[in-house]
C-alpha cells in the first residue's frame, strides 16, 4: 500500500452517511475515497436500525435489509397503548446488512473504500483550509490529499475537531443494548417503555428483528441524568420488567452502545473545502433520537454537491453552501418542534407519562408515526391542535406548532 494518495474527494467513516456521500459522489464522476478505521464497513454496530418503509423503499435498500413493523406499543408505568397499523410503515434494520449494502453501492460508482484507516489528523493550505487527511493504518501514516473533505465520522466529528471548528457536544444521548434471542416474539411489534425506572431521561425499547430476535435497549439523555444506560439495561433484564417478561427465556447474542448527538441542529456544516454531515453535523430526530435515513438522505446531498463544487474548479464554504441549505429547509422547523416535545417529554414524572399515554391513543396510526418521525404537518396536527376536543391533546400539538 502507497502512502500517499490524491483524491478528488475524502470521506471520513463508512457509517450511512459516509457511504452515501461517496456513492453519490463518484456516480457523479469525481475520483473518491471512503476511509473506516474499523477492520469492515459496520463491524461494531452502534444503533438499533428503526426506520421508515417509505424511506426505505426511496433509497433502494433491499428487502432483506430489514424487518417490517405495523404495531407500535407504547408502555408506562400505569398504562399501556398500542396503536395498531393496517400495513407496515416502520422497520427495523439489519444494520449491519444495510451499512455494507450502501457501501457496496459506493463501491460499485468507482469509490475506493479503505478500512483500518483511523483518520488523525488534518492538512491544510496556507491560508489555512483543508487539503487533506492524515490516517494511521496498519503499516503506519498514509496521507490523502483531496480537493474536498466531508466528515461524516458520526458522534466524534474527528476531523472538524481537529480543524478546531466545533468542540465535543454537550447534550447527547447514551444507548446501550443487547440484540437477544427470545421465547416469544410478536415480530410486528415494537415496544417502547417510558418512566423512572426504564430511563430517567429518556426510554427503554424492545425491536425486533425477525427470526425470534429482538433488540431490547436503554437511552438516557446526558447531562440531564447520569445513570448509566448499560447498568440499567442489566437489571431491566435481570428483573423482566414490564414486557421483557412477555419475551419468556432470553439468550443475549451481541451487545450494541453508542452516543447520539442531541444538541439540536447547532453547527454549521460547510466550510472551504469541508462538508459534515449525519452526527457530525447533530441530524437527528431528537424525539427518538432517529438519524439514519437523515444520514443517507444527506450525504448523498452532500456527496453531489462536493462534486458539483469540484468540477467547477471552486470548493468554498459559497459554492458548497447549496447542501446546507437543502437540509435546513427540509427539516429545521421540525427538528426545532420535536425538540420541544423532548424537552416536555423529559421532564415528564411517572403519573405524566400515565396521562401522557392517555394523549398518544387519541392518535391515528398515521398521525402517530408523523408525530414520532417529527413528520409535522404532514397529517392533521395543525386541526388536533384547535379543534380536538381533550385540552391536553390541543396542548401537546400546540406546542409542535410552536405556541406555548
Ligand atoms: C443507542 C443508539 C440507538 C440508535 N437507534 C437509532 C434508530 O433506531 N434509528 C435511527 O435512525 N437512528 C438511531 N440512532 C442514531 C443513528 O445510529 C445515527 O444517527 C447514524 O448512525 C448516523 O450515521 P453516521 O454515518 O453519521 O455516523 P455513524 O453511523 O456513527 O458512522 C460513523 C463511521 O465513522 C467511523 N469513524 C469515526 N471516526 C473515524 C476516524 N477518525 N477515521 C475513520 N473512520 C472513523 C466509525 O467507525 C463509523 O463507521 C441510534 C443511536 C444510538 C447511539
Amino acid at each position: 500500500m502507497s502512502n500517499e494518495y490524491h483524491y478528488d474527494l475524502v470521506v471520513v467513516g463508512g457509517g450511512p452517511a459516509g457511504s452515501s456521500a461517496a456513492y453519490a459522489a463518484a456516480k457523479n464522476g469525481i475520483k473518491v475515497a471512503l476511509l473506516e478505521k474499523e477492520g469492515t464497513i459496520a463491524e461494531t454496530v452502534r444503533t438499533s436500525g428503526v426506520t421508515w418503509i417509505q424511506n426505505i423503499k426511496e433509497f433502494g435498500i433491499p428487502n432483506d435489509c430489514f424487518n417490517p413493523i405495523r404495531n407500535f406499543s407504547f408502555c408506562s408505568p400505569n398504562n399501556e397503548v398500542t396503536i395498531s397499523d393496517s400495513i407496515p410503515r416502520a422497520a427495523v434494520l439489519d444494520v449491519r446488512k444495510t451499512y455494507r449494502w450502501l457501501a457496496k453501492q459506493a463501491e460499485q460508482v468507482g469509490a475506493d473504500i479503505f478500512v483500518k484507516i483511523n483518520v488523525i489528523d488534518v492538512i491544510k493550505d496556507d491560508k489555512g483550509d483543508i487539503v487533506g487527511v492524515i490516517g494511521a493504518g496498519p503499516e503506519g501514516k498514509i496521507t490523502f490529499h483531496s480537493k474536498v473533505v466531508i466528515d461524516a465520522s458520526g458522534f466524534p466529528s474527528s476531523v472538524c475537531k481537529t480543524m478546531g471548528f466545533v468542540t465535543q457536544w454537550e447534550r447527547f444521548g447514551a444507548g446501550a443494548e443487547y440484540e437477544v434471542k427470545a421465547e416469544h416474539v410478536d415480530s410486528e411489534r415494537w415496544w417502547l417503555m417510558v418512566g423512572q425506572q426504564y430511563s430517567p431521561a429518556g426510554y427503554a425499547w424492545i425491536f425486533p428483528v425477525g427470526n425470534n430476535i429482538v433488540r431490547i435497549g436503554v437511552g438516557v439523555g446526558k447531562p440531564e441524568s447520569n445513570v448509566d444506560p448499560t447498568q440499567r439495561l442489566k437489571e431491566l433484564m435481570d428483573s423482566k420488567l414490564g414486557p421483557i417478561k412477555k419475551l419468556g427465556e432470553i439468550t443475549p447474542i451481541e451487545f450494541h452502545y453508542g452516543l447520539i448527538p442531541n444538541d439540536g441542529l447547532s453547527r454549521k456544516t460547510v466550510f472551504n473545502n469541508l462538508i459534515l454531515v449525519g452526527d457530525s453535523a447533530g441530524q437527528a430526530n431528537p424525539l427518538v433520537l432517529e438519524g439514519i435515513r437523515y444520514a443517507i438522505k444527506f450525504g448523498r446531498v452532500a456527496g453531489k454537491v462536493a462534486a458539483d463544487a469540484i468540477k467547477s474548479g471552486n470548493t468554498d464554504e459559497s459554492k458548497l453552501y447549496p447542501y446546507e441549505e437543502n437540509w435546513r429547509k427540509e427539516i429545521e422547523s421540525k427538528i426545532n418542534s420535536a425538540g420541544k416535545v423532548q424537552d416536555r417529554w423529559i421532564g415528564l414524572s411517572d403519573e405524566e407519562w400515565d396521562k401522557e399515554l392517555d394523549i398518544i391513543k387519541e392518535l391515528k396510526p398515521e398521525e402517530f408515526l408523523d408525530f414520532i418521525k417529527a413528520d409535522f404537518g404532514l397529517s392533521n396536527m395543525i386541526k388536533l391542535a384547535a379543534h380536538h376536543p381533550k385540552l391536553a391533546v390541543r396542548q401537546l400539538f400546540s406546542l409542535v406548532k410552536g405556541k406555548k
